[in-house]
């Protein structure tokens, strides 16, 4: 028996749990139709993961339907907004039930999270590849940016850093993976909530999603300023870095997929937000602090300054003579 591209979006895709009043037509008709209360601005982002570029070809789809969603929501979070709604274009070599079956469950349980509704999307046949839109809603005016980091302002990361980069570093090199970090890899957790509170400050922020150094540089090349970062504060999760530097550190500097979140905020502010953290559960790391000097300085304790390894990235051309 065929199953029709009909077939895969009735029983994998338009069965749902979330049911929200704002989508006034979902899945079905030609193009959904999104209610947008009269306060708020829409935003809008986009991933797409690739199979074998963005995700090992073994990876379970349980964990691909739930990264291709969350790396979108990390988009959300690191702009302050409420997420509310997702299309899903979806490319398959072939009909694979067990395989719709798993995405499915993986997509649905985050959604089910935020209570995201899947409003529509495309289905087609080729190389395996998942395109993911997502949209949510802020206070008019209110939505974060890269943009407007001053001086003086105290630098942040939620979560640890580098986690999910070793964790492939170690898959690519056949070696076994503690779950934990297998997990940091397959399913990261976006900082929407957190997110929510930032949105609160005004804060300069971006989700880190190709590594530490390239990520904060966008931030400080949006906000004209630069910052100084204390290699020896990032944080690491307990237990897996034993007996492996420094490739822990070059994942934390470098790593990719780590989806935390990196902000500057006044020190005014840092009592209020530690406290929304630990409420939420969510680890707040000082890691640095911003300047007017462009580039990237990272030192240790001592103030001496630390080279990372691959000085690939364009963030690194004013860290001369210092
Ligand atoms: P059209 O030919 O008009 O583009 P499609 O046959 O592609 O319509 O899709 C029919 C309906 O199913 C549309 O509402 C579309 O948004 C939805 N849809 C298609 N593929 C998916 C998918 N993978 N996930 C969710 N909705 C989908
Ligand atoms: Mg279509």
């Amino acid at each position: 028996m065929t199953v029709s591209e009909f077939d895969i979006i009735e029983r994998y895709f338009r069965r749902q749990a979330v049911q929200r009043d704002d989508v006034v037509l979902g899945i079905g008709d030609d193009a959904a139709v999104l209610q947008v209360p009269a306060d708020r601005q829409l935003v809008v982002a986009m991933d797409t993961l690739v199979a074998g570029r963005h995700f090992p070809p073994q990876t379970a789809a349980f964990d691909i339907g739930w990264k291709a969603l969350a790396v979108n929501l990390s988009d959300l979070a690191a702009m302050g907004a409420r997420p509310t709604w997702a299309t899903l274009s979806l490319t398959l070599p072939a009909v694979d039930e067990d395989w719709l079956e798993g995405f499915a469950s993986g997509f649905f349980q985050l959604a089910g999270q935020y209570q995201v509704a899947l409003v529509g999307g495309d289905t087609t046949r080729g190389p395996l590849s998942v395109t993911v839109q997502v949209h949510g809603l802020v206070a008019s005016g209110k939505a974060l940016r890269r943009a407007g980091a001053r001086a003086g302002q105290r630098l942040f990361v939620t979560g640890t850093l580098g986690d999910a980069a070793c964790a492939l570093q170690a898959l690519s090199a056949g070696h076994s993976v503690a779950p934990d970090r297998l997990r940091r890899l397959n399913r990261p957790e976006p900082r929407v909530e957190f997110g929510l509170v930032l949105a609160e400050t005004g804060a300069a922020v971006i989700d880190i999603s190709d590594g530490l150094l390239a990520d904060l540089g966008h931030l400080l090349d949006a906000s004209h300023c630069g910052a100084t970062v204390w290699i020896d504060r990032l944080p690491a999760a307990p237990g897996g870095e034993a007996g492996t530097p420094p490739g822990v550190l070059d994942c934390q500097l470098q790593g990719g997929d780590d989806y935390e979140l990196c902000f500057s905020v006044d020190a005014g502010q840092v009592e209020t937000l530690t406290r929304s953290a630990r409420r939420l559960q969510v680890p707040l790391t000082e890691i640095g602090v911003i300047e007017t000097q462009p580039g990237i300085r990272c030192r240790h304790e001592d103030g001496s300054l630390y080279t990372p390894s691959g000085t690939g990235f364009d963030h690194f051309r004013d860290v001369a003579n210092d």
